[in-house]
C-alpha cells in the first residue's frame, strides 16, 4: 500500500498534457475554474512537442472553407509564432481561400515555449513530471486521481475530470470500456546537413532548417519496416520495444550516410522524440460514436466539426456522447481518444487541429456539468 504524501483539490483536472489537453485546461481556466494539467514529461504539446510531429493539418475543408475556429486556430497561429513556418498567404481571418489549405509546419521546440506561455497567460496549474496511476471512485463518479512525481504519491480531487492521455489511461482505470488501436512502425526525427543550411542561406529560407528525416510507414501504412511488429494498443513493453527498434533503424539510416559520405556525410541527427510514435493505441467507447455515416451528414445533436485532412469537401461533425465514456458520470475524454470508428472517422479526429477542437469542447462539457 502505497503512502500518500499530498492532496490537492481543483474545480476540473485535466490529465495530459498534449494539445487536446492543454486546449481543455485553457478553456476551462479561461471560463473562471480552478483547474489543473497533469503531464508525465516535463514538457506541453504530447506529441506535437515530444513526439516531433511538426505539422499542423488544415483547419479548412480543402474547398476554401475554414471548419474549425476557436482554440485551434489560437494554436496554429503560436505554433509558428517563434520559429520558421508562415500562414498560407489568403487566410486572413475572413476564413475563406480557395487556394492553399490553411495549414503549417512549426518547429516543436518553438511551439513549445508559445504552449509555456499561453498556459501561464491563462492560470492553468500546471503539474509537470506527475503521472496519473489511477482513479479514487465513488461508484460511477470519480473523486480523485492518484498521480506520482518527486514527492511521492499523491491524490487530486476535484468534481470533474478531463482524459487527455492520448491512450484513455483515465477512462481504463475508471472501468470504462476502451478499444485498442493498430500502428505500422513510423520513425520521425530531426536531422541537420550542412547541404540544407546552405539552401537556408541561399534561399533565405529558415524553413529549410526544420529539417526531418522520415522512415517507415506512411500514415496509409504503406512503409512499415520487414520484419517488424504492427503494434497493437499500447502498454509498458510496447513502449519500450517499439521505441529501442525505431531508433536502430534511425542509427542504420545516419551509418549509411556516414559510410557514404564520410565527415562530410549528407545528414547528422539533431533531435529524436521523446515520446512513442504510435498513431493508434487505445479510444474510448462512447456514449456515441462517430461512424464512416458521420461524413457531410448533418446531425442534430452535434456541437463541433472537424475537416478531413485527406479528402476535400469532407466534414465530420461532432457529438457531445463521442466524449463521453460510458460507465462514469464526471468523466470527459478530448483528442484522439474520442469514440471514432476506426478508418475515416478516427483518421480525421486525430489531427492536431481536431484534438485542439476537441479538447476545447470537452473543457467547455465540463465547465457546464460543474
Ligand atoms: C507518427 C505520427 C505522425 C503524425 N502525423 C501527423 C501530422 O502530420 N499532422 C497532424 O495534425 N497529426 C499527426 N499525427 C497525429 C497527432 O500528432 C496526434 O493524434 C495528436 O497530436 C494527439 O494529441 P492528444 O493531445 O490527443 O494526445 P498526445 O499528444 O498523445 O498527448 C497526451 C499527453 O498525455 C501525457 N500522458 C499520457 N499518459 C499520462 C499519464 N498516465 N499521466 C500523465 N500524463 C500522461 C503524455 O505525456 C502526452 O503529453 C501523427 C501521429 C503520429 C504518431
Amino acid at each position: 500500500m502505497n503512502k500518500c504524501s499530498f492532496t490537492s483539490e481543483y474545480d476540473i483536472v485535466v490529465c495530459g498534457g498534449g494539445i487536446a489537453g492543454i486546449s481543455a485546461a485553457v478553456t476551462v481556466a479561461r471560463a473562471g475554474r480552478r483547474v489543473a494539467m497533469i503531464e508525465k514529461s516535463i514538457l506541453p504539446g504530447g506529441l506535437a512537442v515530444s513526439g516531433l510531429v511538426n505539422i499542423f493539418l488544415p483547419l479548412c475543408d480543402g474547398c476554401g472553407n475554414q471548419i474549425i475556429f476557436g482554440i485551434a486556430e489560437e494554436l496554429l497561429n503560436l505554433s509558428v509564432k517563434y520559429g520558421p513556418g508562415s500562414i498560407p498567404p489568403g487566410w486572413n481571418g475572413d476564413g475563406r481561400n480557395k487556394i492553399s489549405r490553411y495549414m503549417v509546419k512549426f518547429s516543436s521546440a518553438a511551439f513549445a515555449l508559445a504552449l509555456d506561455e499561453l498556459l501561464e497567460k491563462s492560470g492553468v496549474d500546471v503539474w509537470y513530471d506527475t503521472v496519473v496511476t489511477g482513479v479514487e471512485m465513488d461508484k460511477t463518479r470519480i473523486t480523485g486521481i492518484d498521480v506520482f512525481n518527486k514527492s511521492g504519491h499523491g491524490i487530486i480531487n476535484a468534481g470533474e475530470f478531463i482524459d487527455a492521455t492520448g491512450d484513455a489511461d483515465i477512462a481504463k482505470f475508471a472501468g470504462c470500456e476502451v478499444i485498442e488501436g493498430e500502428s505500422k512502425m513510423t520513425i520521425w526525427a530531426q536531422q541537420a546537413s550542412l547541404q540544407q543550411s546552405e539552401s537556408a542561406v541561399k534561399f533565405n529560407d529558415p524553413e529549410l532548417l526544420n529539417n526531418m528525416v522520415k522512415l517507415g510507414a506512411k500514415e496509409s501504412g504503406e512503409g512499415h519496416p520487414t520484419g517488424e511488429k504492427i503494434q497493437q494498443g499500447i502498454d509498458g513493453k510496447t513502449v519500450s520495444e517499439y521505441s529501442i527498434a525505431s531508433r536502430r533503424h534511425l542509427l542504420d539510416y545516419f551509418k549509411h550516410q556516414i559510410s557514404e559520405k564520410g565527415e562530410n556525410a549528407s545528414a547528422f541527427p539533431l533531435g529524436l522524440p521523446s515520446m512513442v510514435q504510435l498513431r493508434r493505441t487505445r479510444r474510448i467507447v462512447g456514449k456515441e460514436t462517430i461512424t464512416a455515416n458521420f461524413a457531410n451528414k448533418k446531425i442534430e445533436n452535434y456541437i463541433g466539426a472537424v475537416p478531413s485532412w485527406k479528402d476535400n469537401g469532407v466534414v465530420w461533425q461532432i457529438p457531445e456522447g463521442a466524449l463521453i465514456p460510458e460507465g462514469c458520470k464526471n468523466l470527459a475524454v478530448a483528442g484522439r481518444i474520442i469514440s471514432a470508428e476506426e478508418g475515416p472517422a478516427w483518421e480525421a479526429v486525430r489531427s492536431i487541429p481536431a484534438v485542439a477542437h476537441t479538447g476545447e469542447l470537452a473543457g467547455k462539457l465540463c465547465v457546464g456539468r460543474c
